[in-house]
Protein backbone atom coordinates (compact mmCIF):
# COMPACT_ATOMS: atom_id res chain seq x y z
CA UNK A 1 0.00 0.00 0.00
CA UNK A 2 2.65 2.54 1.28
CA UNK A 3 3.98 1.91 -2.67
CA UNK A 4 0.47 3.10 -4.29
CA UNK A 5 0.24 5.86 -1.53
CA UNK A 6 3.69 7.31 -2.60
CA UNK A 7 3.28 6.83 -6.35
CA UNK A 8 -0.31 8.72 -6.00
CA UNK A 9 1.72 11.41 -4.25
CA UNK A 10 4.22 11.36 -6.51
CA UNK A 11 2.24 11.87 -9.81
CA UNK A 12 -0.21 14.43 -7.91
CA UNK A 13 2.90 16.29 -6.88
CA UNK A 14 3.65 16.35 -10.83
CA UNK A 15 0.48 17.38 -11.91
CA UNK A 16 0.77 20.97 -9.56
CA UNK A 17 3.26 22.18 -12.38
CA UNK A 18 5.75 19.93 -14.31
CA UNK A 19 3.92 17.28 -15.52
CA UNK A 20 7.17 15.15 -16.23
CA UNK A 21 5.38 11.93 -15.61
CA UNK A 22 3.29 12.75 -18.79
CA UNK A 23 6.72 13.64 -21.30
CA UNK A 24 8.18 10.16 -19.76
CA UNK A 25 4.72 8.52 -20.60
CA UNK A 26 4.87 9.77 -24.36
CA UNK A 27 9.30 8.81 -24.23
CA UNK A 28 7.86 5.42 -23.48
CA UNK A 29 4.61 4.90 -25.47
CA UNK A 30 5.33 7.48 -28.53
CA UNK A 31 1.50 8.34 -28.04
CA UNK A 32 -0.36 12.02 -27.55
CA UNK A 33 -1.14 13.50 -24.20
CA UNK A 34 -4.34 15.68 -24.48
CA UNK A 35 -4.83 18.37 -21.51
CA UNK A 36 -8.22 19.09 -20.41
CA UNK A 37 -9.56 21.93 -17.85
CA UNK A 38 -12.22 20.97 -15.68
CA UNK A 39 -14.67 20.13 -14.74
CA UNK A 40 -15.97 17.61 -16.99
CA UNK A 41 -14.30 16.10 -19.79
CA UNK A 42 -15.32 12.68 -21.70
CA UNK A 43 -11.64 10.95 -21.23
CA UNK A 44 -12.60 7.76 -22.10
CA UNK A 45 -12.89 9.44 -26.14
CA UNK A 46 -9.45 10.20 -25.95
CA UNK A 47 -8.24 7.04 -24.34
CA UNK A 48 -9.75 4.88 -27.24
CA UNK A 49 -7.65 7.24 -30.26
CA UNK A 50 -4.72 6.36 -28.38
CA UNK A 51 -4.37 9.81 -26.25
CA UNK A 52 -2.95 10.26 -22.00
CA UNK A 53 -6.08 12.28 -20.50
CA UNK A 54 -4.67 15.41 -18.47
CA UNK A 55 -6.33 17.31 -16.12
CA UNK A 56 -5.39 20.98 -15.98
CA UNK A 57 -5.83 21.43 -12.13
CA UNK A 58 -3.25 24.80 -11.53
CA UNK A 59 -0.67 25.08 -9.76
CA UNK A 60 -1.16 25.52 -6.43
CA UNK A 61 0.93 28.47 -6.28
CA UNK A 62 3.76 27.10 -7.38
CA UNK A 63 4.35 29.18 -10.49
CA UNK A 64 4.84 33.03 -10.31
CA UNK A 65 1.66 34.51 -12.47
CA UNK A 66 3.54 37.69 -14.74
CA UNK A 67 3.04 36.32 -18.24
CA UNK A 68 -0.48 35.69 -17.15
CA UNK A 69 -1.41 38.51 -15.19
CA UNK A 70 -0.50 40.94 -18.58
CA UNK A 71 -2.36 39.01 -20.46
CA UNK A 72 -5.42 38.81 -17.93
CA UNK A 73 -7.87 40.82 -15.70
CA UNK A 74 -6.86 41.21 -12.28
CA UNK A 75 -10.09 40.14 -11.51
CA UNK A 76 -10.54 36.29 -12.76
CA UNK A 77 -9.85 33.37 -10.64
CA UNK A 78 -6.47 31.78 -10.35
CA UNK A 79 -6.62 28.37 -11.61
CA UNK A 80 -7.56 29.90 -14.97
CA UNK A 81 -4.17 32.37 -14.48
CA UNK A 82 -2.03 29.61 -13.31
CA UNK A 83 -3.40 27.09 -16.32
CA UNK A 84 -2.55 30.21 -18.97
CA UNK A 85 0.94 31.29 -17.10
CA UNK A 86 2.01 26.89 -17.24
CA UNK A 87 0.85 27.36 -21.20
CA UNK A 88 2.45 30.60 -21.82
CA UNK A 89 5.75 29.60 -20.33
CA UNK A 90 6.03 25.96 -21.80
CA UNK A 91 5.09 23.20 -19.03
CA UNK A 92 2.13 21.91 -21.10
CA UNK A 93 4.26 21.83 -24.26
CA UNK A 94 4.11 18.19 -24.52
CA UNK A 95 0.41 18.28 -24.50
CA UNK A 96 -0.66 17.83 -28.32
CA UNK A 97 -4.04 19.69 -27.72
CA UNK A 98 -5.71 21.76 -25.24
CA UNK A 99 -9.34 21.54 -24.31
CA UNK A 100 -11.65 23.81 -22.77
CA UNK A 101 -14.87 24.26 -22.19
CA UNK A 102 -18.17 26.45 -21.82
CA UNK A 103 -18.24 25.61 -17.65
CA UNK A 104 -18.07 29.87 -17.36
CA UNK A 105 -17.59 33.03 -18.78
CA UNK A 106 -13.62 32.79 -17.91
CA UNK A 107 -13.17 28.76 -19.04
CA UNK A 108 -14.89 29.99 -22.43
CA UNK A 109 -12.87 32.98 -22.94
CA UNK A 110 -9.30 30.87 -21.71
CA UNK A 111 -9.88 28.61 -24.91
CA UNK A 112 -9.63 31.60 -27.04
CA UNK A 113 -7.03 33.90 -25.60
CA UNK A 114 -4.65 30.16 -25.36
CA UNK A 115 -5.07 29.76 -28.96
CA UNK A 116 -4.21 33.59 -29.35
CA UNK A 117 -0.70 33.08 -27.12
CA UNK A 118 0.33 29.88 -28.30
CA UNK A 119 0.10 29.88 -32.31
CA UNK A 120 0.26 26.86 -33.62
CA UNK A 121 -0.67 24.74 -31.37
CA UNK A 122 -3.58 22.80 -30.70
CA UNK A 123 -6.72 24.14 -28.80
CA UNK A 124 -10.02 22.79 -28.92
CA UNK A 125 -13.06 24.15 -27.88
CA UNK A 126 -15.84 21.30 -26.62
CA UNK A 127 -19.39 23.65 -26.08
CA UNK A 128 -22.33 21.15 -23.82
CA UNK A 129 -25.28 22.07 -23.90
CA UNK A 130 -27.13 24.45 -22.07
CA UNK A 131 -30.80 23.59 -22.06
CA UNK A 132 -30.33 19.78 -21.22
CA UNK A 133 -33.86 19.33 -20.82
CA UNK A 134 -34.03 19.98 -24.86
CA UNK A 135 -35.01 16.56 -26.89
CA UNK A 136 -32.04 17.83 -28.98
CA UNK A 137 -29.29 17.95 -26.18
CA UNK A 138 -28.11 14.28 -26.39
CA UNK A 139 -27.75 14.63 -30.22
CA UNK A 140 -26.32 17.77 -30.04
CA UNK A 141 -23.64 16.52 -27.73
CA UNK A 142 -22.89 13.39 -29.29
CA UNK A 143 -21.89 15.30 -32.96
CA UNK A 144 -19.21 17.63 -30.64
CA UNK A 145 -18.12 14.70 -29.44
CA UNK A 146 -17.54 13.33 -32.77
CA UNK A 147 -16.31 16.58 -33.99
CA UNK A 148 -13.50 16.58 -31.31
CA UNK A 149 -12.59 12.90 -32.44
CA UNK A 150 -12.32 13.36 -35.40
CA UNK A 151 -10.08 16.48 -34.48
CA UNK A 152 -7.95 14.67 -32.03
CA UNK A 153 -7.31 11.96 -34.59
CA UNK A 154 -5.96 14.28 -37.47
CA UNK A 155 -3.95 16.72 -34.86
CA UNK A 156 -2.42 13.36 -33.94
CA UNK A 157 -2.54 11.45 -36.79
CA UNK A 158 -3.93 8.75 -34.74
CA UNK A 159 -6.92 6.31 -36.81
CA UNK A 160 -10.40 7.48 -36.34
CA UNK A 161 -12.31 6.58 -33.75
CA UNK A 162 -13.30 3.24 -33.47
CA UNK A 163 -16.58 1.11 -31.62
CA UNK A 164 -14.36 -0.87 -30.27
CA UNK A 165 -12.00 0.89 -28.72
CA UNK A 166 -14.47 3.11 -27.51
CA UNK A 167 -16.12 0.40 -25.54
CA UNK A 168 -13.01 -0.97 -24.29
CA UNK A 169 -11.89 2.72 -22.86
CA UNK A 170 -15.72 2.99 -21.32
CA UNK A 171 -15.08 0.05 -19.79
CA UNK A 172 -11.77 0.86 -17.95
CA UNK A 173 -13.15 4.46 -17.29
CA UNK A 174 -16.56 2.36 -15.80
CA UNK A 175 -14.12 0.85 -13.33
CA UNK A 176 -12.22 3.78 -12.53
CA UNK A 177 -14.56 5.76 -11.61
CA UNK A 178 -16.74 2.70 -9.47
CA UNK A 179 -13.41 2.48 -7.43
CA UNK A 180 -13.24 6.26 -6.87
CA UNK A 181 -16.68 6.45 -5.80
CA UNK A 182 -16.48 3.34 -3.50
CA UNK A 183 -13.46 5.75 -2.02
CA UNK A 184 -15.86 8.61 -1.30
CA UNK A 185 -18.42 6.14 0.35
CA UNK A 186 -15.76 4.74 2.68
CA UNK A 187 -15.23 7.90 3.63
CA UNK A 188 -18.13 9.07 3.79
CA UNK A 189 -19.05 6.54 6.27
CA UNK A 190 -15.83 6.78 8.43
CA UNK A 191 -14.29 9.61 7.32
CA UNK A 192 -11.30 9.00 10.79
CA UNK A 193 -10.02 6.19 8.29
CA UNK A 194 -8.09 8.11 5.39
CA UNK A 195 -6.84 11.51 6.17
CA UNK A 196 -8.08 13.89 3.60
CA UNK A 197 -4.78 14.79 2.40
CA UNK A 198 -3.89 11.47 1.32
CA UNK A 199 -7.99 11.29 0.37
CA UNK A 200 -7.13 13.95 -2.29
CA UNK A 201 -4.05 12.83 -3.72
CA UNK A 202 -5.51 9.20 -4.45
CA UNK A 203 -7.84 10.85 -6.30
CA UNK A 204 -6.13 13.40 -8.42
CA UNK A 205 -3.71 11.14 -9.44
CA UNK A 206 -6.31 9.77 -11.05
CA UNK A 207 -6.10 12.97 -13.55
CA UNK A 208 -2.93 12.12 -14.67
CA UNK A 209 -1.81 8.30 -14.28
CA UNK A 210 -2.62 6.06 -17.12
CA UNK A 211 -6.21 4.19 -16.65
CA UNK A 212 -4.60 0.80 -16.76
CA UNK A 213 -2.16 1.85 -13.93
CA UNK A 214 -4.62 4.07 -11.90
CA UNK A 215 -7.15 1.51 -11.61
CA UNK A 216 -4.94 -1.41 -10.48
CA UNK A 217 -3.21 0.43 -7.64
CA UNK A 218 -6.38 2.16 -6.91
CA UNK A 219 -8.64 -1.70 -6.65
CA UNK A 220 -5.32 -2.35 -3.58
CA UNK A 221 -5.54 0.31 -1.76
CA UNK A 222 -9.49 0.48 -2.41
CA UNK A 223 -9.27 -2.82 -0.59
CA UNK A 224 -7.18 -2.69 1.98
CA UNK A 225 -8.44 0.75 3.37
CA UNK A 226 -11.94 -1.22 3.39
CA UNK A 227 -10.50 -3.97 5.52
CA UNK A 228 -9.02 -1.69 8.10
CA UNK A 229 -10.56 -1.46 11.45
CA UNK A 230 -9.92 1.62 13.47
CA UNK A 231 -12.04 2.98 16.20
CA UNK A 232 -13.97 6.17 15.80
CA UNK A 233 -13.02 9.11 16.27
CA UNK A 234 -15.61 12.59 17.02
CA UNK A 235 -15.16 15.30 14.64
CA UNK A 236 -18.02 17.62 13.09
CA UNK A 237 -19.63 16.39 10.15
CA UNK A 238 -19.53 18.86 7.19
CA UNK A 239 -20.32 19.34 3.56
CA UNK A 240 -17.64 21.53 1.86
CA UNK A 241 -18.72 22.68 -1.90
CA UNK A 242 -17.67 25.39 -4.15
CA UNK A 243 -14.02 23.47 -4.73
CA UNK A 244 -14.74 22.04 -7.76
CA UNK A 245 -12.82 23.55 -10.71
CA UNK A 246 -9.92 25.41 -9.02
CA UNK A 247 -8.76 23.28 -6.14
CA UNK A 248 -7.79 24.88 -2.63
CA UNK A 249 -4.79 24.67 -0.95
CA UNK A 250 -3.91 21.44 0.66
CA UNK A 251 -3.45 23.19 3.48
CA UNK A 252 -6.47 25.03 3.78
CA UNK A 253 -8.67 21.42 3.87
CA UNK A 254 -6.01 20.19 5.93
CA UNK A 255 -6.36 23.24 8.55
CA UNK A 256 -10.15 22.49 8.45
CA UNK A 257 -9.82 18.74 9.75
CA UNK A 258 -7.22 20.20 11.66
CA UNK A 259 -10.25 22.46 13.58
CA UNK A 260 -12.00 19.69 14.37
CA UNK A 261 -14.52 18.64 11.24
CA UNK A 262 -14.58 15.66 9.23
CA UNK A 263 -15.19 16.78 5.52
CA UNK A 264 -17.27 13.70 4.69
CA UNK A 265 -18.08 15.05 0.58
CA UNK A 266 -16.86 17.34 -1.00
CA UNK A 267 -16.69 18.81 -4.57
CA UNK A 268 -12.97 18.26 -5.69
CA UNK A 269 -12.38 16.45 -8.51
CA UNK A 270 -15.87 16.02 -8.91
CA UNK A 271 -15.90 16.03 -12.97
CA UNK A 272 -14.07 12.85 -12.73
CA UNK A 273 -16.32 9.94 -11.22
CA UNK A 274 -19.14 12.06 -12.20
CA UNK A 275 -20.88 9.95 -14.66
CA UNK A 276 -20.98 6.92 -12.39
CA UNK A 277 -21.29 3.81 -14.78
CA UNK A 278 -22.22 3.78 -18.15
CA UNK A 279 -23.81 0.86 -19.92
CA UNK A 280 -22.16 -0.35 -22.76
CA UNK A 281 -23.92 -3.24 -23.86
CA UNK A 282 -26.80 -1.36 -24.74
CA UNK A 283 -25.89 0.24 -27.95
CA UNK A 284 -23.41 0.07 -30.39
CA UNK A 285 -22.88 4.13 -30.58
CA UNK A 286 -20.93 4.68 -27.45
CA UNK A 287 -20.68 8.47 -28.40
CA UNK A 288 -24.44 8.47 -27.58
CA UNK A 289 -24.67 7.00 -24.31
CA UNK A 290 -21.25 8.90 -23.18
CA UNK A 291 -23.43 12.35 -24.33
CA UNK A 292 -26.54 10.96 -22.31
CA UNK A 293 -24.35 10.26 -19.27
CA UNK A 294 -24.03 13.76 -19.42
CA UNK A 295 -26.57 15.02 -20.23
CA UNK A 296 -29.62 13.06 -18.20
CA UNK A 297 -27.79 12.75 -15.44
CA UNK A 298 -29.33 14.70 -12.63
CA UNK A 299 -26.42 14.13 -10.18
CA UNK A 300 -26.14 18.59 -9.32
CA UNK A 301 -22.96 18.16 -10.29
CA UNK A 302 -21.62 22.57 -9.66
CA UNK A 303 -21.60 24.84 -12.45
CA UNK A 304 -24.13 22.51 -14.64
CA UNK A 305 -28.05 23.92 -14.64
CA UNK A 306 -30.57 21.40 -14.87
CA UNK A 307 -34.30 22.30 -14.98
CA UNK A 308 -35.36 19.04 -13.35
CA UNK A 309 -32.75 19.81 -10.11
CA UNK A 310 -33.66 21.56 -7.34
CA UNK A 311 -30.29 22.71 -5.51
CA UNK A 312 -31.63 23.52 -2.33
CA UNK A 313 -33.83 20.04 -2.43
CA UNK A 314 -30.55 18.38 -2.94
CA UNK A 315 -28.34 20.09 -0.50
CA UNK A 316 -31.03 19.14 2.37
CA UNK A 317 -30.93 15.83 0.67
CA UNK A 318 -27.23 15.62 1.15
CA UNK A 319 -27.86 16.97 5.03
CA UNK A 320 -29.84 14.45 5.85
CA UNK A 321 -28.35 11.16 4.16
CA UNK A 322 -24.83 12.08 4.92
CA UNK A 323 -25.90 12.75 8.67
CA UNK A 324 -24.06 16.51 8.29
CA UNK A 325 -23.86 18.89 10.74
CA UNK A 326 -22.69 22.07 8.90
CA UNK A 327 -21.81 23.29 5.73
CA UNK A 328 -18.56 24.61 4.37
CA UNK A 329 -19.06 27.17 1.10
CA UNK A 330 -14.91 26.94 0.12
CA UNK A 331 -15.13 29.37 -2.79
CA UNK A 332 -12.30 30.29 -5.17
CA UNK A 333 -11.77 33.86 -5.39
CA UNK A 334 -13.59 35.76 -8.28
CA UNK A 335 -15.15 32.53 -8.89
CA UNK A 336 -19.00 33.58 -9.89
CA UNK A 337 -20.25 29.81 -10.34
CA UNK A 338 -19.35 28.49 -6.65
CA UNK A 339 -21.29 32.33 -5.18
CA UNK A 340 -23.75 31.39 -7.08
CA UNK A 341 -24.02 27.99 -5.41
CA UNK A 342 -23.67 29.68 -2.59
CA UNK A 343 -26.45 32.17 -2.86
CA UNK A 344 -29.08 29.10 -3.88
CA UNK A 345 -27.79 27.10 -0.49
CA UNK A 346 -27.84 29.96 2.13
CA UNK A 347 -31.34 30.30 2.45
CA UNK A 348 -32.18 26.75 2.35
CA UNK A 349 -29.94 26.05 5.45
CA UNK A 350 -30.97 29.32 6.80
CA UNK A 351 -34.53 28.00 7.13
CA UNK A 352 -33.65 24.64 8.70
CA UNK A 353 -31.27 26.31 10.89
CA UNK A 354 -28.30 24.21 9.78
CA UNK A 355 -24.88 25.81 10.21
CA UNK A 356 -22.66 26.83 7.17
CA UNK A 357 -19.15 29.14 7.13
CA UNK A 358 -18.17 30.93 3.75
CA UNK A 359 -14.49 31.19 3.31
CA UNK A 360 -12.75 32.53 0.03
CA UNK A 361 -9.25 30.79 -1.30
CA UNK A 362 -7.11 31.26 -3.99
CA UNK A 363 -4.48 29.01 -5.00
CA UNK A 364 -1.22 31.24 -4.19
CA UNK A 365 -2.50 31.70 -0.41
CA UNK A 366 -0.31 31.23 2.06
CA UNK A 367 -1.48 31.63 5.75
CA UNK A 368 -4.18 29.40 6.98
CA UNK A 369 -4.24 30.83 10.20
CA UNK A 370 -7.22 32.96 9.71
CA UNK A 371 -9.09 29.96 8.34
CA UNK A 372 -8.44 27.68 11.12
CA UNK A 373 -9.66 30.40 13.62
CA UNK A 374 -12.81 31.03 11.90
CA UNK A 375 -13.12 26.81 11.44
CA UNK A 376 -12.61 26.49 14.91
CA UNK A 377 -15.37 28.96 15.98
CA UNK A 378 -17.35 27.36 13.69
CA UNK A 379 -16.89 24.12 14.80
CA UNK A 380 -17.13 24.77 18.77
CA UNK A 381 -20.74 26.73 17.91
CA UNK A 382 -21.89 23.06 16.78
CA UNK A 383 -20.50 21.13 19.21
CA UNK A 384 -21.37 23.55 22.50
CA UNK A 385 -24.73 24.63 21.04
S1 LIG B 1 -12.78 28.52 -10.77
FE1 LIG B 1 -14.85 29.22 -11.22
S2 LIG B 1 -14.61 31.08 -12.44
FE2 LIG B 1 -12.65 29.98 -12.48
S3 LIG B 1 -12.73 28.77 -14.35
FE3 LIG B 1 -13.45 27.48 -12.66
S4 LIG B 1 -15.70 27.71 -12.65
FE4 LIG B 1 -14.83 29.38 -13.88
Amino acid sequence: MIDSVQDFAQVTDDSYSAYDSVTRWKQKEGRPAVGYFPVYFPQEIAHALGYLPVGLLGASGRVGLDMATAHTQSFVCSISRSVFQLGLQGNLDMMDVLVFSNICDVARNLSGITQRNRPGRSVEYLHYPINNSSAHAVKYLREEYARLARRMAEVAGTPALSTENLRTSVELFNQKRALQLRLVHLRQESPWLIPYTEFYSVLRAGSILPVERYVERLEGYVREQEARSSRPKDGVRVLVLGNFCEQPPIQLMKAIEEAGCFIVQDEALVGERWLGHLDTDKSEDLLSTIAQGYVQNLDPMTVRFHPSVNKQEDLMRRVRELRLEGVIFATPKFCEPALYDYMIGKPALDKAAIPYLHIEYEESMSSFENARTMVETFTESILFD
